[in-house]
């Protein structure tokens, strides 16, 4: 099984900050150097940022 990396910088949704990417996954999750949020690669070509989904700790205690 190949497995798909990218390096190179893509923006930030949160701040617009560049963040830089070494040999990524896509679906991996990276943190914003900036801003400090979950980042989801969604894209390998171009490198593209999404938010990664909150995962609520809500367990209805
Ligand atoms: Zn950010």
């Amino acid at each position: 099984m190949a497995i798909q990396t990218a390096t190179g910088t893509a923006q930030c949704p949160e701040c617009l900050a560049d963040v830089t990417l070494t040999k990524v996954m896509q679906n991996e999750i990276t943190q914003c150097p900036g801003c400090g949020a979950e980042l989801e690669i969604v894209s390998l070509e171009p490198l593209t940022l999404a938010l990664a989904p909150q995962e609520e700790e809500d367990w209805g205690e």
